[in-house]
């Protein structure tokens, strides 16, 4: 497997999985006494499954849906990833978010290794029954692939607590008799979930940002009282970050969904930007505020900007006009190869998403945990646990950045780069500890 930086066509190659493959070649390169070949090992997903379904819609047609889960590595522990339902899903963007999933866990240090699943489908354009019957079929498709042992499904975007809990009452009705609670993360709080993963993703990449900061990765913006935020996406990762920041002390001066943006250079009242959207659907329009696109937002005047949404959204055609001091990715994959070499070159440092989003996965473990256990930890438990885990995880990427580039005679490498060696290294060395089978 090669990877292709640009297309045929001299365009930037933007699937995301030949993305992937190029960011962990890079790091590889660092990597000491790693054997010959294991980062070919390290980067092909060792499964990856296409099932086809049918649904019964509520006119009475059948429309057939494809569905996919990948499993990148187990090296670690059983395979963890979400399950996310857009239009624009494809094997390929599965098979990347699954190994950003594998770094991801070792770079946070849950036992888990990397998985994803996704269903091409349209959630705005379904309604609650078809959602629920997808998600049935789906896990029924997948059977035993899936479970507390093996692979984890969790919530990604357009999938949430009430899809985890259909994924567990299915699972359930296949596996009578004993506790599948564990087989499935992110669910409600009722039904097996924890106190706090609904914000985790968002409240880690805080404690990530905050450490960050702390630790003067950016020169002259130690904290985060008076700091602008740019935000883009508004759902549990961007949404919830706009007010756990703003509840830290920053202004949040502009967020976008899907729709477009909407931008007050003295600050946002967060809570009634929300209330507009959860009455309008969508952020655009909010009083007091002017309407932006989604481009524009992402080339604002900003301290921080936080890209909450889709993959390849900073690029190599807009990496140069980025005007944040600051870039952290609730998102997974919103910047590409070209355009991290841009922002290195530029002095903007990039908190990326296998660390800056590792909260979500973090919390998931900590679900397992306690389901496995019988047990439900209160609130304040699981965030001072996940501050703990989030903070030693900066310190260790920042700590290895140093490390590197104080290497002589060679290339300095950025965030990126330097928590991709972290967590190659650690997959390798349990790869190596356990060996090769037979
Ligand atoms: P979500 O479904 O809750 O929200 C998605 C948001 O993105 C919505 O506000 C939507 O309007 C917006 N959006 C969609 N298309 C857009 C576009 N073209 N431009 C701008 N905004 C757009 O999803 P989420 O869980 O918040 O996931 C967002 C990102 O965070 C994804 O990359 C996901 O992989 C990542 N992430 C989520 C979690 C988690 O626990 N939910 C954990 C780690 C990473």
């Amino acid at each position: 497997m090669t990877a292709h930086p640009v297309s045929s066509d001299g365009q930037e190659d933007l699937n995301p999985f030949h993305i992937a493959a190029q960011q962990a070649d890079r790091a590889a390169s660092y990597v000491r006494r790693l054997p010959p070949g294991m980062i070919d090992l390290l980067k092909r997903p060792i499964r990856t499954v296409t099932v086809e379904f049918p649904i019964e819609m509520a006119d009475g047609g059948v429309r057939t849906f494809t569905g996919y889960r990948v499993l990148h590595s187990n090296v670690r522990g059983p395979g963890k990833g979400g399950i996310r339902y857009h239009p624009d899903v494809t094997v390929d963007e599965v098979r990347a978010l699954a190994s950003w999933m594998t770094w991801k866990c070792a770079v946070i240090d849950v036992p888990f290794g990397g998985a994803k699943g996704g269903v091409t489908c349209n959630p705005k354009e379904l309604n609650e029954a078809d959602l629920r019957k997808i998600t049935r079929r789906y896990i029924s498709e997948l059977g035993e692939l899936i479970g507390p042992h093996t692979d984890i499904p969790a919530p990604d975007m357009y999938t949430n607590a009430q899809t985890m809990a259909w994924i567990y009452d299915t699972y359930a009705m296949m596996h009578p008799g004993r506790n599948n609670l564990p087989v499935v993360t992110g669910k409600p709080l009722d039904l097996g979930g924890s106190h706090g993963r609904h914000e985790a993703t968002a409240l880690g990449c805080l404690y990530a940002v905050q450490r960050a900061l702390a630790r003067d990765v950016v020169k002259g913006l130690r904290t985060l009282e008076g700091a602008r935020v740019a935000i883009q996406g508004f759902g549990n990762a961007g949404a919830l970050a706009a007010q756990l920041f703003r509840d830290a002390g920053a202004v949040i001066i502009a967020v976008s969904d899907s729709t477009g943006g909407a931008v007050k250079e003295d600050g946002l009242d967060v809570y009634a930007v929300s209330a507009h959207k959860e009455k309008t659907g969508s952020v655009v329009g909010a009083a007091g505020t002017r309407t932006i696109t989604n481009a524009e937002l992402l080339t604002l005047e900003c301290d921080i900007l936080l890209p909450s949404a889709l993959e390849n959204q900073i690029r190599r055609d807009n990496a140069e006009s980025v005007r944040a001091r600051f870039i952290a990715e609730p998102a997974n994959g919103p910047t590409t190869p070209a355009a991290d070499r841009i922002l290195f070159g530029r002095g903007i440092p990039v908190l990326p998403d296998i660390l800056a989003n590792s909260g979500g996965v973090c919390v998931s473990y900590f679900e397992w945990v306690q389901n496995i256990e019988n047990e439900q930890w209160d609130l304040e438990g699981v965030r001072q646990r996940l501050r703990v885990k989030m903070e030693r995880a900066v310190d260790a990427v920042l700590d290895k950045q140093s490390q590197i580039n104080g290497r002589r005679g060679v290339e300095p490498v950025d965030l990126r780069t330097a928590a991709l060696v972290l967590a190659i290294e650690r997959v390798a060395n349990v790869a190596l500890e356990r060996g090769i089978w037979p």
